[in-house]
């Protein structure tokens, strides 16, 4: 999976002499800061200094905003309305009072707290949560012992990992972690610069990768920047229960280049361009990705796991997930479901082989693999932010010599738990399905 690292993006304004360039530069100074605060996370008295710095930046963008005033056609008609939306956010009214005592009466009061989760699920209610009393260097087994028993049963030790995560929260701003909150600041501020070269008949500024050369979606990050979500993963420390270990996901980049695409298409007799302009659906699109996707399985007896973001029909990212435990999925769940907010994505296929069991009310956490009734499968499933999910599979059989693929099955409604936090991301519920078949592999 991709991981989006430390300024690994920006902000970037596309007006030559750009009118607002100071605010544009307030703007980047705020994002820097927020870096440094980052950084200087597990050190008290420098994360102080450099998150009460990032309050005090964030309220002078809009003070230089209001100096350029007359550059503006009809500044004030324009600023109230975006006055009178702060006023309503109440995070934006703790940012101003934040700053008057930062600067008027001293430190923000401010506390840090250690939360330990237990992730053996993609759904976020059946997370245990649990804040303990604890530092941040107590081990493993010293926090295993703080865990109430009863979270722990047989799956979870297996495939569980544990999360622990240190949290800096202000006192009178307890619903939030302090990073988290300056940087839905940021994105508040940084959609009001955006507007501002809207008005002034300018380009707004484009949020791009450095190293990858994707485009994000401003309006979908609400304002932030990639960095910004999901943050607090990168400060989180997994373990996995089964060993006590650390774990580390894998962070595998997939590029499909033109000519990658050619080659592979020169091989499996595939035009990929074909693949994705020829459809009008992404129902079609899932068709005819699952048609090229059971050629590519019949050639390497292999097929990768592959999740392709979409708007609509054009695709906007590919990710190859690699999980080798099981456990390390439901983290992989959750930092697909970030890129996905990160690029707007309002439809994911995810294509791969399964195992597939017939689901057993009995024992509703069992895995598809655990069963005695399995079998293998090479599966395309469609999510979609509007509309239902659909999936194809095609059950595998491994002869003593080659593989070979029944014929493609499609069903539609209900999706896999994976897809549990981007149905999140998208503001819906998950489709209830009654039957919902297991899968994993
Ligand atoms: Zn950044
Ligand atoms: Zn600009």
């Amino acid at each position: 999976m991709r991981q989006v690292s430390r300024n690994s993006s920006h902000s970037v304004c596309q007006s030559a002499n750009c009118k607002l360039k100071a605010i544009d530069r307030r703007l980047s100074d705020l994002h820097l800061q927020w870096h440094d605060a980052e950084d200087a996370y597990f050190d008290p008295n420098a994360f102080r200094i450099a998150i009460q710095t990032c309050i005090q930046t964030a309220r002078t963008v809009t003070f230089i905003l209001q100096s350029n005033k007359a550059l503006f056609p009809d500044f004030d008609a324009w600023y109230v309305q975006w006055q009178d939306q702060f006023r309503s956010i109440p995070l934006m009214k703790w940012m101003v009072d934040a700053r008057n005592k930062i600067e008027k009466r001293g430190d923000l009061e401010t506390h840090s707290d250690v939360t330990v989760s237990i992730l053996a699920s993609y759904l976020d209610h059946e997370r245990v949560s649990v804040q303990v009393e604890t530092d941040l260097f107590d081990s493993t087994q010293q926090l295993m012992e703080k865990i109430p028993k009863y979270a722990l049963r047989k799956h979870v030790l297996r495939d569980g990992i544990l999360q622990i995560q240190r949290r800096w929260v202000a006192n009178d701003l307890p619903e939030y972690e302090l990073l988290d909150a300056v940087a839905e600041a940021y994105g508040h501020l940084s959609r009001l610069v955006h507007d501002a070269h809207l008005a002034l008949g300018l380009l707004a500024p484009d949020i791009t990768s450095n190293v990858h050369g994707l485009t994000y979606d401003h309006e979908a990050m609400d304002g932030k920047l990639p960095c910004m979500i999901g943050h607090e993963r990168r400060r989180s420390c997994d373990i996995w229960l089964a060993t006590g270990e650390r774990m580390e996901i894998e962070t595998k980049l997939v590029t499909v280049s033109r000519a990658e695409a050619e080659k592979v298409s020169g091989r499996y007799d595939i035009d990929f361009s074909e693949v994705y302009s020829g459809a009008n659906t992404p129902e079609e699109t899932l068709r005819k990705l699952f048609d090229v996707a059971r050629k590519m399985f019949l050639n390497d007896e292999y097929h990768a796991t592959i999740a392709i973001l979409l708007k609509g029909i054009i695709p906007v990212d590919i990710q190859e997930l690699r999980p080798e435990e099981h456990g390390q999925k439901y983290v992989m769940a959750q930092m697909l479901a970030d890129q996905v907010r990160r690029v707007g994505a309002d439809t994911v296929i995810v294509i791969g082989e399964i195992w597939t069991a017939p689901f057993d009310p009995e024992q509703p956490l069992a895995r598809a693999v655990d069963s005695s009734d399995k079998s293998e499968a090479l599966s395309g499933t469609l999510v979609q932010k509007r509309g239902e999910p659909l999936r194809i599979s095609a059950e595998i059989l491994r002869g003593v010599d080659r593989v070979a693929l029944k014929a493609s099955t499609e069903q539609s409604g209900g999706a896999h738990n994976f897809f549990s936090p981007i149905y999140d991301v998208w503001g819906r519920a998950k489709s209830p399905s009654a039957e919902e078949a297991q899968h994993d592999k």
